[in-house]
């Protein structure tokens, strides 16, 4: 065995997007999905009552449809065509999002890529939606590739889909133990404990720090305001140190 092959795969951390790097509640995004999801299905379906925080489009979109009595088979059908929607209307509506970004996240980014951590996203919302986002937020660059909630409806399955998403960008080898999930909610810390990864939960969205950590995040910290401070955090919730 060579000592390339014993390498340990370089630190990867995933961000999710709204309540973590954007404040939560994009002005357009509800709005585009609901339009999509009632062009599509031929009836109004809004998204009233349904979970949305740190959930997959494709599942939010599949239970505000069946709340407006649409069948599982025409769900099934049409899912796809829904997503195809939401991102052209989304890209129609997009402006300037910089000033929805939340206290030091651009910072934070950059001292990661900095510190040698390889950066991607791990995002609830539609691929076109999520990539969409940080272009007008202006930080693109910074994540190269991704995995997002028209991927999978389940968030903890989206982590091998990161993973292999990153390791054909990077040439590398990324690995659940040496990747931690930066998020604010729940469903966030139980994606990345399913999936073997460490957790940096942020409470920027609508948990605070103790419910966070009693839902079992190793690491939380009140907003990504401290880039010294998120770069430390992310060491500390790698659940394979560097050798
Ligand atoms: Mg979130």
């Amino acid at each position: 065995m060579t000592s390339a092959a014993r390498a340990p795969a370089r630190p990867l951390a995933l961000f999710d997007i709204d309540g973590t790097l954007l404040v939560a509640g994009d002005p357009d995004h509800i709005p585009c999905l609901e339009e999509a999801l009632s062009e599509v299905f031929d009836r109004p379906v809004t998204l009233d009552g349904v979970p949305l925080g740190g959930n997959q489009e494709l599942a939010i979109a599949r239970e505000a449809a069946r709340r407006a009595g649409v069948g599982d088979d025409e769900i099934d059908a049409l899912l796809p065509e829904v997503m195809t929607e939401l991102g052209r209307r989304f890209l129609e509506r997009v402006g300037d999002r910089r000033h929805r970004l939340l206290p030091g996240a651009p910072a934070a980014v950059a001292a990661l890529a900095g510190a040698g951590w390889d950066l991607g996203l791990l995002s609830g919302g539609a691929r076109a939606v999520s990539l969409a986002k940080m272009r007008a937020a202006g930080l693109a660059d910074h994540f190269p590739f991704g995995a997002f909630g028209d991927d999978h409806e389940d968030r903890a399955a989206l982590v091998p889909v990161a993973l292999s998403a990153g390791t054909a960008h990077h040439g590398g080898h990324h690995s659940p133990d040496r990747t931690v999930l930066v998020g604010d909610t729940p469903r966030d810390v139980d994606a990345a404990l399913r999936a073997g990864c460490g957790v940096v939960a942020v409470a920027t969205g609508r948990f605070g720090v103790a419910e966070l950590a009693g839902h079992g995040a190793q690491v939380v910290l009140a907003d990504l305001s401290d880039a010294a401070e998120v770069v430390a955090a992310c060491a500390a919730a790698l659940p394979r140190p560097a050798a």
